[in-house]
């Protein structure tokens, strides 16, 4: 089977040709590269493109300018930003993590150590390394989705890269790449590659740098690199929410607990079918609950949610303020709930309500 036939500097090199060439360079993490940007992009970049991030990033900087105004800012506000973006965990834990770089590093990351980086929250060694060979210039190596990909191909190392052993082998390939200067240079260079040339569905090997050595591109079987994780059944769920009007058009919106699914973010309330949103009706009979709207599914990681929206109003404002009592409800005006997180699929709820006249039958 074939080889790749390329020392580590004439790798080194032609990334470099590359970067100068075609690389990104006016992303606006790339201006004034501090560790507290650098991180923000490189959170808000996993699983998510670049052209999706930019306006995210902006609003971001523009009410959290740096690591104090994000670790003093109340979950919700964090969230809020967030909002769209998915995968909310990455929110929480930013927010968690500039707490933690305020209080034990004085505000300032921990970027002559990657033991240290890493035990941050939501910052893997990837993440750890892209902060520090970006902003300080030493010596780290990186392997995100987009540098697993480009090593992948050109080396050919099959399975999927959630196999430790897989994983292992990618980062022996990404250390010994590293180089010895111009880190910046090449760990943005590295992510360009991935995510302009050697995309997932596509790649563009007419263009790449490394067209005649690329093993798998020899074998014609760029799309095969790197393994796809083991297909597997993902469970369905149902869930209907409870989209609750009072006599103004306000919607009734509980907040999620603080961990798991969608945690902190607000919802409405939630019932596992139609007999427990049922039973929640019988303590308020002067609820009005109209036709469900028409369901549909929301997709996780782990699992699809059917969702059923089932409006509903409480015209009474005596029983509006009884419903709300608690501490995590709130009544909020579906064109403008706050802010506050949603979930994507509430958002989308809410625009609706928000362009539906109240209505009960
Ligand atoms: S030659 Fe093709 S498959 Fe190989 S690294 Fe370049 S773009 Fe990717």
């Amino acid at each position: 089977m074939a080889e790749f036939a390329l020392s580590t500097e004439a790798f080194q090199r032609r990334v470099f040709d590359w970067f100068d060439l075609h690389g990104r360079k006016t992303l606006p993490w790339q201006q004034n590269k501090t560790a507290y940007r650098v991180w923000v992009s490189e959170i808000m970049l996993q699983q998510t493109q670049v052209a999706t991030v930019v306006p995210y990033f902006e609003r971001f900087m523009a009410r959290f300018p740096n690591v104090q105004t994000l670790a003093e800012a109340p979950q919700d506000d964090v969230l809020h930003l967030w909002t769209g973006l998915g995968y909310y965990a990455r929110a929480r834990n930013l927010h968690k993590a500039a707490r933690q770089v305020v209080e034990d590093y004085g505000g300032e990351f921990p970027t002559h150590d990657i033991d240290a980086m890493t035990a941050l929250p939501g910052i893997g060694r990837s993440t750890a390394g892209a902060i520090i060979s970006i902003t300080s210039g030493r010596r780290a190596a990186i392997l995100d989705g987009n540098v697993k990909r480009v090593l992948a191909r050109l080396h050919a190392v099959a399975g999927w890269p959630g196999r430790s052993d897989v994983l292992a082998r990618l980062w022996t390939l990404a250390e010994r790449y590293t180089p010895h200067e111009r880190l910046p240079d090449y760990t943005q260079a590295m992510m360009d590659l991935g995510a302009m040339i050697c995309t997932r569905g596509k790649p563009s090997c007419l263009l790449c740098p490394f067209e005649d050595v690329c093993v798998a591109h020899a074998q014609g079987r760029e799309r095969d690199y790197p393994g796809s994780k083991p297909k597997r059944e993902i469970p369905t769920r149902s869930t209907q929410m409870l989209m609750l009007q009072d006599g103004s058009g306000r919607v009734l919106l509980r907040q999620r607990p603080p961990t798991g699914l969608w945690g902190g973010l607000w919802c409405f309330p939630q019932f596992d079918d139609g007999e427990a949103l049922r039973d929640w009706l019988a303590r308020y009979p002067g609820v009005h609950l109209a036709h469900a709207w028409q369901p549909f599914t929301h997709v996780f990681t782990h699992f699809r949610l059917d969702i059923t929206p089932c409006p509903a109003t409480a015209s009474d404002a005596t029983l509006a303020t009884r419903i709300a009592e608690a501490a995590d409800e709130r009544w909020v005006d579906p064109a403008d709930p706050g802010d506050i997180g949603l979930a994507a699929p509430v958002k989308t709820l809410l625009d609706k309500l928000a362009q539906t006249p109240t209505t009960t039958d």
